[in-house]
């Protein structure tokens, strides 16, 4: 059983998820976008242990809270927490997801260390996330699917009725259209889905009704 978390964090109201498989007592933290400590408090509430950092993308509302959670960690243990993030997306987690163009500062936290590729499987408990490479929002955008749970988490890619922007650096739309066609409605119709702004949509629904598909 994948249990869901969602903490809507930071100034531009982003989804952070904490993901557990309870009966491991193991969590992930999807984009920690804000207030880490805030995360890891629940997590430690429900007993959970936090094993990695999963980030769908470098931009600042969905990396601020990475030090944050970084922070919690007991020191000893700190340097072992993975975080990943896609290799294209390594430059604009440099420029620190682009905080100070938005006139923002930003700690992005501990460099990211486990960069992920198209196909890999991850695994959080008995659970295991399959990492779809879905460029266009950003060139590294990555999203987690879960088959036996049909559930994806789709950072900024799509949306429940839009699709994620493409006019900041390295954004291109037809790379982004390509992506939700090939990676997101490949998917069944019943799949859940997880965005990074708003609330949780299904495959079919977008399918039937987002008007930028
Ligand atoms: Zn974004
Ligand atoms: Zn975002």
């Amino acid at each position: 059983m994948l249990e869901i978390e969602r903490f809507i964090l930071g100034p531009i109201q982003t989804n952070s998820y904490l993901i557990a498989d309870p009966s491991a007592q193991k969590t992930v933290v999807i984009d920690p976008a804000w207030e880490g400590s805030q995360i890891v408090k629940e997590a430690r509430k429900r007993g959970w242990t936090m094993t990695a950092i999963w980030l769908t993308h470098a931009h600042f509302d969905h990396i601020g809270g990475v030090a944050g959670v970084v922070d919690e960690i007991p020191p000893g243990k700190r340097g072992s927490l993975p975080i990943g993030l896609h290799q294209e997306d390594m430059e604009i987690w440099k420029n620190k997801g682009g905080a100070p163009m938005f006139g923002m500062e930003l700690d992005p936290g501990p460099q990211p260390n486990l960069l992920f590729e198209h196909g890999q499987s991850l695994s959080l408990g008995s659970l295991r996330f399959e990492v779809r490479f879905a460029p266009g929002h950003t060139p590294g955008h990555v999203m987690f699917y879960c088959s036996e749970e049909e559930v994806l988490f789709s950072g900024d890619v799509l949306f429940q009725g839009g699709i994620g922007r493409t006019d900041l650096p390295g954004g291109n739309h037809r790379n982004l259209l390509h992506s939700i066609q090939t990676q997101v409605l490949s998917l069944p119709d019943s799949t859940r889905v997880y965005s990074g702004h708003g609330p949780p949509t299904t495959v079919g629904r977008e399918r039937e009704r987002n008007p930028f598909l």
